[in-house]
């Protein structure tokens, strides 16, 4: 792992290979992978095709009888001796994030990485209070059971933002619950999924438990088609779950879409400046604004609404951009050369909207996907910018006048996963966190999640839970086990309904 993180630019004739059924598997397309910080190949990718999905599959519903048949404190202490082998690692595995997708490498060390660790570590605790949630008598001579049991075979698809982070959110609810898994990471990130998964084996979770294609849409497509998997969990592109939707349906696939987001960030007129600006500012371009929940539309009441705005651009302006190795960088590339194209071409369709700051490639920067923290102002509500998710450093301005009018604001977007309100008046602030239609609404603050409390959205942004119990809700299923319980001595209930069979 070492090696790789060290080296600029690594020969592309050693590939990544997949993990299927415990072993390491090194056929399929060859794919580069990138640093899009400097743009060289840091490795070799490899696209599985419908061969290694279908091993993947097969060797994960092998181990799933055995696994789902451990006790809920056998696999609570293998998740938990993983948890122990990613932490000693996670200098490495901090690199490594960095190294792929070019965000701070501050970021992945002291963020993503101990954030993974974490969740991993509560569902390993969590499995272990899984109940069934009732048993009693409904009916006469019976007593009925609840059994909460895995739903099976699990398909994980995640995107690149925060590769190992999505990785671990999609994983350890899943095979703490006796599931087991076949992940398929983005197709530009894979480096940390396939190290972790290295680890995971090492930790002594069984053979075909935990598998890792590689690969991309094609990949994925076969992934989510194939009959033996009972349940989809995705995180990505609105427009992609759309298709995953349709291609997991011809089986009848559980799926849970954690998908885009535009967040709106309302600032109300007594709100703390200082405080908000501080939240707008790492909000808006924290790992280069490719975060779902990013605020991406400031509503502020027009009192506060010039103070706020020039304060914003004084506070953004400073965010450092460049090698994200460095310590004093806060902000590094987009992941791709297409990523830069599409936040481009959003800025380029924006014209009528007024750049405070940035809205072009930093000078003086030779190589990278660079692009500068930008800060809109004068967008209409209805235009593409405000509208659609950008997943870059934008921030649109918008002023408001008044509580029922920032509620219709913020409401009026297709998506509903995350938003935030400042102001000094809790019961204004409660009032229209309430209001608003997102899976997650902070009050005066934006982003912080812990591995307690559920992520998820509602509307565009999709359906189904991210950490937390209810992210073990997802990829269980409840079971009502019925039990005769006179010992026979009267005739079973289909003979007092419908008597004896003629
Ligand atoms: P993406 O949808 O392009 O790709 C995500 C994953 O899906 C990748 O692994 C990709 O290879 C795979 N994929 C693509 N087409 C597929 C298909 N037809 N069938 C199966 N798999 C397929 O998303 P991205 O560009 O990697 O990530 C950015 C998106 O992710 C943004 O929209 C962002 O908002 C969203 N996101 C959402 C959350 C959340 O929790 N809601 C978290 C992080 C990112």
């Amino acid at each position: 792992m070492q090696a790789l993180a060290k080296s600029r630019s690594v020969s592309a004739a050693d590939a990544s290979p997949m993990l299927i059924g415990g072993r390491w598997i090194k056929t399929g397309k060859r794919r580069p992978i990138l640093n899009p910080a400097t743009e060289d190949v840091i490795a070799t990718g490899l696209d599985a095709g419908r061969e290694e999905v279908d091993a993947a599959v097969q060797a994960a519903a092998k181990a799933f009888p055995a696994w789902a048949g451990k006790t809920p404190g056998e696999r609570s202490a293998l998740l938990m001796r993983w948890a122990a082998l990613l932490e000693s690692h996670a200098a490495e595995l901090a690199q490594m994030e960095s190294f792929n997708t070019g965000k701070p490498l501050k970021l992945a060390r002291d963020g993503d990485i101990p954030f993974a660790i974490d969740n991993l570590r509560f569902f390993a605790g969590a499995c272990r209070v899984i109940e069934g949630g009732a048993a009693g008598e409904y009916s006469g001579g019976y007593t009925s059971l609840l059994r909460r049991e895995p739903v099976g075979v699990c398909a994980l698809i995640a995107p690149w933002n925060y590769p190992l982070m999505m990785a671990v959110w999609k994983l350890a609810p899943v095979l703490a619950a006796g599931n087991t898994a076949v992940i398929k990471p983005s197709e530009l990130t894979p480096l940390t999924t396939l190290s972790a998964a290295r680890l995971a084996l090492e930790a002594g979770i069984p053979e075909g438990v935990l598998n890792v294609l590689t690969g991309a849409e094609e990949t994925g497509k076969l992934l989510t088609a194939h009959p033996e998997v009972r349940l989809v969990s995705f995180t990505g592109d609105t427009e992609t779950g759309k298709k995953i939707m349709s291609q997991a349906s011809s089986t009848v696939k559980r799926v849970v879409m954690e998908l885009g987001g535009k967040a709106p960030f309302v600032v109300y007129a007594d709100a703390d400046l200082e405080a908000a600006v501080q939240g707008a500012v790492v909000g808006a371009f924290v790992n280069c604004g490719q975060d779902c929940t990013a605020a991406t539309r400031f509503y502020v009441e027009e009192p506060l609404y010039k103070r706020f705005a020039e304060a914003f651009v004084e506070a953004a302006a400073k965010v450092r951009v460049g090698d994200p190795s460095r310590n004093s960088t806060d902000m590094g590339p987009l992941i791709s050369a297409d990523q830069r194209e599409r936040v481009e071409g959003f800025l380029k369709r924006a014209s009528r909207a007024e750049a405070l700051l940035g809205g072009k490639r930093p000078k003086d920067f030779k190589r990278g996907y660079y692009v500068e923290p930008t800060i809109l102002s004068g967008a209409a509500q209805d235009s593409e910018i405000v509208q659609k998710e950008v997943f870059g450093p934008v921030a649109c301005l918008l002023p408001f006048k008044g509580e029922e009018s920032a509620v219709q604001l913020a409401n009026d977007v297709a998506y509903g996963l995350a938003g935030s309100v400042w102001t000094r008046d809790a019961a204004k602030g409660i009032r229209t966190a309430n209001a608003l239609r997102f899976g997650t609404v902070w009050l005066n603050d934006h982003l912080p999640l812990v591995s307690e409390m559920p992520h998820g959205g509602l509307k565009h942004s999709g359906f189904g839970k991210d950490m937390s119990k209810y992210a073990i809700e997802e990829c269980t299923v409840v079971k009502h086990v019925m039990i005769e319980t006179t010992g026979m001595s009267r005739k079973p209930w289909h003979y007092t309904v419908y008597g004896a069979p003629s």
